[in-house]
C-alpha cells in the first residue's frame, strides 16, 4: 500500500476527481479526510470508502471561508494528528469572454480557485512544517498553458494555481515539503458535464470536437487524474519539486 500510515485532506471530494482520489487514496491505506461543501456528496464519498474498508471521515467546509477552513484542519488534526498530503482540489468553472462577466461571478471563480487553494494550505502548513515533511498537491489545468475561448476568469485562476505552486514550493522546500501541481485536460465529471450545457447548443457535438483536439483522441477519465495525484502524494515522487504534471491527452502540445 503506497499511503499506509498517511492522512490525506482533499478539498471537494464529494464529487469528480476529489472523490474518485479520495476513493484511491483509501484503497492505498490513507486515512482521509474528505472535504466538500455539500454535506450530501460528501458523506456518500466517506460511505463509499467505508464499504471498501477504508478509513474516512467527512468535514463540511467552504474553502473561500478563514474560520471554516481553519476549524476543518484543527478538526482534522484532532481526528488523525497528522495531515501528511493535502490535495487542494475543490474548484468551480467560470464561463464567458471578459467583457461579459459580471464582477460577482469572476470574484466567485478568483475566491474558489485560488483563495481555496491559499487558506487549507495556510492552515495545514504549520504542522507540516513542525513535522519536517509533507506533500501539497495544488489542481491547476491545462488551460493554464493554453488560450481557450470562452474561459477568462478560469484560465486566470488555473494559472495563477501554477504560479502559486512554484512561489510554494521555494518557500517550504526548507522544510521537506513538496508542492506540486496537476494540470488535467477534459475530464468527464459532473464539472464538464455543466461546462459543456452551460456553453454548447449540442454538448454532444462539443465533446466531439474536444476530442479531436486531443492527441490521445479522447476524453480523460476521473481515475487518469486520481492515479497521478497517487503519485505525486506518495514517497515515489519524492524527487518532484514546483512541478506541473500534465494529465491532458495532450492537449497541451496537440
Ligand atoms: P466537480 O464539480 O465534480 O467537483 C468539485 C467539487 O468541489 C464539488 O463536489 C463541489 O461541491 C466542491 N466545491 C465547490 N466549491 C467548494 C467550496 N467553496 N468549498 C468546498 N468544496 C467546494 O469537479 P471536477 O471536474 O472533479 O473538478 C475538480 C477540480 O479539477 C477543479 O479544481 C477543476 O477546476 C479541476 N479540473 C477539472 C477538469 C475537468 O475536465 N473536469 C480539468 C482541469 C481541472
Amino acid at each position: 500500500m503506497r499511503l499506509k500510515n498517511k492522512t490525506v485532506l482533499i478539498t471537494g471530494a464529494g464529487s469528480g476527481i476529489g472523490k474518485c482520489t479520495a476513493l484511491l487514496f483509501a484503497k492505498e491505506g490513507a486515512n482521509v479526510v474528505v472535504n466538500d461543501i455539500n454535506e450530501e456528496n460528501g458523506d456518500g464519498t466517506v460511505k463509499e470508502i467505508k464499504n471498501q474498508n477504508g478509513t474516512a471521515i467527512f468535514i463540511k467546509a467552504d474553502v473561500t471561508k478563514p474560520e471554516s477552513v481553519s476549524e476543518m484542519v484543527e478538526n482534522a488534526l484532532n481526528e488523525f494528528e497528522q495531515i501528511d498530503v493535502l490535495f487542494n482540489n475543490a474548484g468551480i468553472s467560470g464561463v464567458g469572454k471578459l467583457h461579459e462577466i459580471e464582477p460577482t461571478d469572476w470574484e466567485r471563480v478568483v475566491n474558489v480557485n485560488i483563495k481555496g487553494v491559499y487558506l487549507p494550505s495556510k492552515y495545514v502548513l504549520p504542522t507540516m512544517m513542525e513535522r519536517q515533511q509533507g506533500s501539497i498537491i495544488n489542481m491547476s489545468s491545462c488551460i493554464a498553458e493554453i488560450g481557450l475561448a470562452q474561459r477568462a476568469s478560469y484560465s486566470a485562476t488555473k494559472g495563477a494555481v501554477l504560479a502559486l505552486t512554484k512561489s510554494m514550493q521555494v518557500d517550504y522546500a526548507r522544510y521537506n515539503i513538496r508542492v506540486n501541481a496537476l494540470l488535467p485536460g477534459t475530464i468527464m465529471t459532473p464539472f464538464v458535464k455543466k461546462y459543456l450545457k452551460e456553453s454548447y447548443e449540442n454538448p454532444e457535438e462539443a465533446i466531439e470536437k474536444i476530442k479531436s483536439r486531443q492527441l490521445s483522441g479522447d476524453l480523460g477519465l476521473p481515475e487518469d487524474v486520481a492515479n497521478a495525484a497517487l503519485f505525486l502524494a506518495s514517497d515515489e515522487s519524492k524527487f518532484m519539486m514546483g512541478s506541473p504534471l500534465y494529465i491532458d491527452g495532450g492537449a497541451t502540445f496537440g
